[in-house]
């Protein structure tokens, strides 16, 4: 009779709650197997009080089980069980674009320093892409980004987001203080270094007394800012029909620190954008006032990742790939 009695009397006496509700109505369920397995070993006369003994137990505990599982349900006290048993669903993260954790920290410095976003079509109108930012129908300028023109007449994929400048000024009076980020798209063949299409970041400065001071100041102290005071920027002289004078910037290779190495071409510098003074044919083409100057500046931002993360390939960036792009965190 005593069979198995302190196991039964312990899990008669044991507290079930939501934590070990599953463990207990296993024990429960592997008891009741030996159990009924004994009956038929023990004597007939003995049989009748066993089974009634068992029988009880089992009432009892199906009952305790039961009451447990309907609370755990949605029953009055459902708030006061967690079933820690439960699985959780695994959490799949993303991972932010290499490009825009770079171009976030580019962001900052200017909105830190008084410059509002703004952004626009990739599909773009000639006249604001072009036209009005000094390079009319035949310049030969327009040879040096090759436009993908679009079947619509006089619609392009914008090749710099500099037709944003025409957009904004057309509707705001100076001081302008403006950058624009965006994709552009240039006919460019795939290879390493080249992608038909690439993230560009460019600025607009328009008041009063603009100097190509306010602009070099304005260009080293971001590079500084976003990849460090070790780095320091350079202007060579330039051609942009939109601005004069201009120049390209190249600032210090974040690679070797500007000793020299494959990624800069061992030159200790790199080209990252141009820039200028505004060309006075661009204010006028927006109505602007003849004693308004300003000045201008552009960044191929997909260069910045490719340094940063030493990217072999400039494609990498837009084949969103989350796999690498986990890895370069
Ligand atoms: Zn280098």
């Amino acid at each position: 009779m005593d069979y198995k009695k302190e196991k039964m009397d312990e899990l008669l006496n044991a507290q079930i709650n939501a934590q070990n509700v599953n463990t207990v109505d296993k024990e429960f369920k592997d008891l009741m197997k030996s159990l009924f397995a004994h009956i038929k070993e023990i004597s007939a006369d003995m049989r009748k009080a066993f089974g009634k003994t068992v029988n009880e137990f089992k009432l009892q505990m199906e009952n305790k089980i039961a009451q447990v599982r309907e609370q755990l349900k949605g029953g009055k006290d459902a708030g006061e069980y967690i079933d820690l048993t439960l699985s959780k669903p695994i959490l799949k993260y993303g991972a932010m674009h290499p490009l825009n954790r770079i171009y976030k920290r580019f962001e900052s410095y200017y909105i830190n320093n008084g410059f509002n976003v703004v952004s626009g079509p990739e599909i773009e109108l000639d006249k604001y892409n072009c036209e009005m930012l000094n390079m009319p129908a035949h310049h030969p300028a327009r040879g040096m980004q090759d436009t993908f023109y679009l079947e619509f007449p006089n619609k392009i994929l914008r090749s710099h987001t500099s037709a944003m400048q025409i957009r904004y000024m057309l509707k705001h009076k100076p001081p302008v203080k403006i950058i624009s980020p965006g994709i552009v798209y240039r006919v460019d063949d795939l290879d390493p270094q080249h992608t038909p299409m690439f993230f560009q970041l460019e600025g607009l400065v328009v008041g009063e007394n603009i100097t190509f001071s306010d602009l070099k100041g304005t260009i080293m102290n971001c590079v500084q800012n976003v990849f460090g005071k070790d780095i320091k920027a350079r202007f060579v002289p330039c051609y942009y029909p939109y601005t004069e004078p201009s120049a390209g910037i190249d600032i210090t290779c974040p690679v070797c620190g500007g000793k020299k190495c494959r990624t800069c071409k061992h030159s200790g510098w790199i080209r990252v954008g141009g820039c200028g003074m505004v060309h006075p044919n661009v204010f006028r083409n927006v109505g602007y006032p003849e004693n308004i100057q300003g000045f201008a500046f552009g960044y191929g931002m997909s260069k910045f990742p490719q340094i940063e993360y030493k990217l072999p390939e400039l494609r990498i960036l837009h084949d969103n790939n989350i796999k690498v792009f986990k890895q370069l965190h």
